[in-house]
């Protein structure tokens, strides 16, 4: 009909369109006369007159109404069809009115019923006249009630959230009613009661149409709430009292070298020292002339006495002279690699010396949350009612679930009411407060007390919420991220976390500068050299052992080799506390101190080089 041309068929019953009532009653009549065409190819149509009071009913009737459950035509409310007497699968759009036109926002249909395809339709949120009731909770520096103001309403409060209500408020179109929530709490369900508290109860009672607050999203609250996309992100930490200095100790200048260094040191210098001596005795070029001038004397001495030995090493340790050379290669290459040994402890204490003067050392007895699982001495919780107690109470993690059981047990000790009085009891000392990481900066920047200890447990974001299927959600959600690209809620961030001109001012170098005490791992490769070391002079003495018993053989004619060195040996071990010794020739009856050889016309009133006077025997 509409496509009639003329227009004295422009209005049906005065409307410039059809309307539903005529357009069913168009397809009515419609779909009769196919049915009619259809019989009447099959069937040879009577019709008689029939009266109403005989009830006696038209013979092609039944056949007829056949016809019509079988009709399918194109009609002007779609296709025409029919399943057990009723039409079917016909679909009625689902129309509303908006401010300036109609939309389809929906459809129905007889298998499926009604389908909304555009929920929001259902809400006017453009209205800019709309107040909406936004549900907050106090928290520095998201929310934060003026200081001695006298004000009501909005202006009472500021805050990061607060800023940024403001400018998403504008940017969707909406005014609001800023409220705190009565009980003080983010919201955690309560298995016992199967109750909700907090902001999440006060949307969910629909109470509120928005909560704007450094609330948490995680999957418990988001299926009984909706989240728009995350403003903020962050993690739980770990805060703790800055370490207190390590007092200064007595005994402070053993610090810069391990204890058992400082034990390897002394048990090398025995060792050195001990060899030293024995390498002189055995050794056949430390047995020299006393007296160079007297060349045809048969006695010679040896410098390295036991108590001469650990002096020498002494003396060379601590980098001074001692009057005393090595001659022969073995004792020198014993007292070379001392040396080296020497100039490598003493340039590594130095060093590590000076850094420890110049380090403040602390004393951290946590480091981690594995550190505070595994003792008792320091408490540690969380803010109560709030997403980190419920990270720590539904965590599937062996050691969050060994953190939660110490804090259930404590229930009445260990958890905070607000993150005040969470700070507060970590500046009183020994309780480290498991807080997010967001407000765990915000307070390790103002406070050089307050310090974060390890990484973060876990990774999550603040959004806003908003009552299950809210409208307002998706506008939100556009208005966050818009406002992200922009970047204004960085500056936001930097307003309230770093330009406030509270900030404490840390010296990050002595922070990150630590000094340890060098230990095995670090200088234990010098022992290992000097022990080669000393295995070689030992390889070189029995060498020279050898070439000298050779030497005084064939000088003392009838010795055999190992008659001779059998000699050498039993001097250089039986006369261990003698100096002194006939060359060749030796017959050393009793080696005591006192019973040193010495030639009879070297006799009386001739003083040794120490000024004393030899004894005779032989
Ligand atoms: N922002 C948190 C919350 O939404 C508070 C917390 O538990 O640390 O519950």
């Amino acid at each position: 009909m509409q496509k009639l041309p003329h227009s004295g068929l422009d209005f049906i019953n005065g409307q410039p369109y059809i309307q539903t009532q005529s357009a069913l009653m168009f397809d009515s009549v419609y779909t009769f006369a196919a049915a009619l065409v259809e019989m009447n190819r099959s069937h040879l149509l009577t019709p008689h007159n029939i009266s109403c009071a005989a009830e006696d009913p038209w013979d092609n009737g039944l056949s007829l109404y056949n016809y019509i459950s079988s009709a399918s035509i194109n009609g002007l409310t779609g296709r025409v069809n029919f399943a057990e007497g009723r039409r079917n699968k016909f679909q009625i759009d689902l129309l509303k009115l908006k401010r300036d036109k109609i939309q389809k926002v929906g459809f129905w249909k007889p298998e499926v019923g009604v389908n909304i395809t555009d929920p929001t339709a259902f809400y006017d949120v453009h209205t800019a006249n709309t107040t909406l009731v936004v549900m907050t909770r106090e928290e520095k520096p998201y929310v934060m009630v003026k200081n001695g103001v006298n004000k009501t309403g909005n202006v009472r409060f500021e805050g990061f959230c607060i800023d940024l209500l403001k400018a998403i408020a504008k940017q969707v179109g909406f005014q609001y009613k800023i409220e705190l929530v009565p009980d003080n709490m983010y919201g955690v369900y309560n298995p016992d009661t199967n109750t909700w508290n907090g902001i999440v109860r006060e949307l969910m009672e629909r109470r509120a149409d928005l909560a704007v607050a450094s609330m948490t999203i995680n999957y418990a609250r988001e299926s009984v709430i909706d989240f728009t996309k995350p403003f903020m992100n962050l993690g739980i930490g770990i805060l703790f009292k800055v370490p207190t200095s390590q007092p200064t100790r007595l005994f402070s200048f053993m610090n810069p070298l391990a204890m058992e260094i400082w034990l390897y040191v002394l048990a090398a210098y025995v060792l050195v020292s001990f060899t030293l001596f024995v390498m002189a005795r055995f050794s056949p070029y430390e047995w020299n002339n006393p007296h160079p001038c007297m060349k045809e004397t048969d006695i010679v001495e040896n410098q390295f006495s036991v108590s001469n030995s650990f002096w020498f090493i002494t003396g060379t340790f601590l980098r001074q002279g001692s009057g005393l050379n090595p001659k022969a290669t073995s004792t020198r290459i014993v007292g070379g690699i001392w040396w080296f040994f020497t100039l490598i402890i003493i340039s590594s204490y130095t060093a590590n010396l000076a850094a420890f003067l110049t380090v403040e050392r602390m004393i951290t007895p946590i480091e981690s949350a594995s550190d505070l699982a595994d003792q008792t001495d320091i408490s540690y919780g969380t803010l109560e009612g709030g997403s980190t107690m419920t990270f720590f109470r539904d965590s599937k993690i062996s050691i969050y679930q060994k953190m939660w059981q110490y804090m259930e047990n404590r229930r009445g000790t260990v958890f905070v009411k607000t993150y005040e009085n969470g700070i507060k009891r970590v500046i009183e000392g020994n309780y480290a407060f498991l807080m997010e990481s967001t407000m765990l900066d915000y307070a390790v920047q103002r406070d050089c007390n307050l310090t974060q200890i390890g990484g973060l447990l876990d990774s999550k974001g603040y959004g806003i919420a908003t009552p299950k299927g809210s409208p307002w959600r998706d506008p939100l959600s556009l208005a966050i991220l818009e406002l992200q690209e922009k970047g204004i809620i960085q500056i936001l961030y930097d307003k309230w976390w770093k330009n406030t001109g509270d900030v404490c001012n840390r010296d990050e170098k002595s922070k990150e500068s630590k000094a340890n005490a060098l230990g095995v791992e670090n200088i234990g490769g010098v022992f290992v050299v000097l022990l080669c070391g000393l295995a070689l002079a030992v390889v070189v003495a029995i060498l020279e052992f050898c070439w000298n018993s050779k030497k005084t053989m064939q000088l003392a004619e009838n010795q055999s080799l190992c008659s001779e060195m059998a000699e050498e040996l039993r001097y250089a071990m039986h006369c261990h506390t003698s100096k002194q010794r006939p060359s060749l020739n030796r017959k050393c009856v009793k080696c005591t101190p006192d019973s040193t050889y010495v030639p009879a016309e070297l006799g009386s009133g001739i003083p040794n080089a120490s000024g004393v006077h030899y004894n005779y025997f032989n």
